[in-house]
């Protein structure tokens, strides 16, 4: 009755240690296993996304100077903040100043880095091809209403994710024609533009930890809440 039972636990040892020594490979030969899909290995905005991503970007979460070094890849421009002591359940910390690169912004937004990085990859990863399949076209610039308030959730006593520049709010799309889609306005119909406006929410929900948007209440009507920070959800 021992044998089969050693038996059994030695071959999971064996097991086990197989993989260990693969992920040991894994680790020390990056050249083994190509970037995007490894990782180890820094994230780079400019990558094509795999299994590996989301792992990044929760090391970015948990690593400033990791988040740092994945923001510059990105064509944003980026400059670093101060960081403003938290007092009352606001403030900043790890934070940048964005401004567009190849996308354009209605203007620069303060966000944490981790915010920072999620709207990087959204934009490369989700509105630019999203724009393509839809229109044929490039995005201009991307319209958005603000990162960084000190205020509640609105109707609660809770601090929103926008007191501590950890959301976003994005209400507009304008393409190199100088055609907008505008979440108010083209949400609710059922034509291309509302279609390319739900890809573009169920595509952030890859990038961002929280995404609100018209389908969670009445509040969100006219734009979508991108947040780094507090529960996950996506609706
Ligand atoms: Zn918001």
């Amino acid at each position: 009755m021992q044998r089969p039972r050693t038996g059994r636990l030695l071959a999971g040892a064996f097991i086990i240690a197989l993989l260990g020594a693969g992920l040991l490979g894994w680790r020390y030969h990056a050249e083994i296993v190509p970037r995007p899909y490894n990782p180890f290995t820094e994230l780079d905005v400019a990558d094509e996304t795999s299994f590996a991503t989301r792992f990044k970007l929760m090391r970015a979460g948990a690593d400033a100077a990791y988040c740092r070094r994945a923001l510059a890849t990105s064509d944003l421009e980026i400059s670093t903040l101060p960081d403003m002591p938290t007092v009352d359940g606001c403030g900043l910390e790890n934070g940048v100043r964005v401004s567009g690169g190849a996308v354009a912004l209605s203007g620069a937004f303060t966000a944490t880095c981790p915010l920072a990085l999620s709207y990087a990859m959204f934009e490369r990863h989700v509105a630019r091809p999203a724009a393509r399949m839809y229109f044929g076209a490039e995005i201009r610039s991307i319209t958005h209403v603000g990162s960084h308030v000190c205020r509640n959730v609105a109707g609660t006593d809770r601090r929103s994710d926008h007191a501590t520049a950890n959301a976003l709010d994005v209400t507009a799309f304008t393409l190199v024609s100088g055609a907008r889609v505008d979440i108010l306005r083209d949400w609710p119909d059922d034509d291309r533009e509302a279609r390319f406006l739900r890809q573009l929410r169920d595509g952030a929900c890859r990038y961002f930890r929280g995404v609100l948007g018209p389908d969670y209440n009445s509040a969100h009507a006219d734009h979508f809440h991108f947040a780094a920070a507090g529960f996950s959800v996506c609706r």
